[in-house]
């Protein structure tokens, strides 16, 4: 069976949404998902370091459309692994649990690898939204859209949406 790590932050959850909000509430500016396009997230979002410490951040992200749906779908076919460099931001490590248990309630926590650096992690296919975490995997890379990669020329083959993701990965 063919292992896929998948990412959460801007795969599974959809933090630009949670980080617009945010931002809203602090500063009374909302912000637009094309005015960010490009621009790596902290630059977009200079207060995102303190949101995304804020406890509560993670609990509440949405979930990135289709994506409940196609990985219960994959969890049948492959070996998922959630994996999420969770430890740049700790008060995020029990949100992030709490998150997955209600949204994502068939991945046992045993397929759950919280990490600082995704360069120890071994699988067929990687799922990410961040260049340094596909370009020093050796597997097979989707490279998720986000605003802050929109427009990169890579190697790694861009998905826009889980359905997607599903035409290439389910049989
Ligand atoms: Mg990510």
């Amino acid at each position: 069976m063919k292992r896929i790590a998948v990412d959460m932050d801007g795969v599974l959850a959809d933090v630009y949404k949670q980080f617009i909000a945010y931002h809203e509430k602090d500063t009374g500016v909302r912000l637009e998902i094309e005015q960010l396009k490009g621009l790596p997230e902290f630059k977009a979002f200079p207060h995102g370091h303190r949101h995304a410490n804020t406890r509560g951040f993670f609990r509440t992200v949405p979930v990135v459309p289709g994506s409940r749906e196609v990985l219960e779908q994959l969890n049948q076919q492959y070996e998922i692994f959630i994996v999420s460099a969770a430890m740049e931001f700790p008060s995020s490590l029990g949100d992030k649990r709490e998150w997955l248990n209600e949204h994502f309630p068939f991945i046992h926590w045993r397929q759950i690898a919280f990490c600082g650096s995704k360069e120890i992690v071994k699988a067929d296919i990687m799922i990410d939204d961040h260049l340094k975490n596909l370009d020093k995997f050796e597997g097979d890379t989707f490279l998720f859209s986000q605003p802050h990669n929109s427009g990169l020329q890579t190697r790694h083959r861009r998905v826009d949406t889980w359905e997607e993701i599903a035409e290439l990965l389910l049989t």
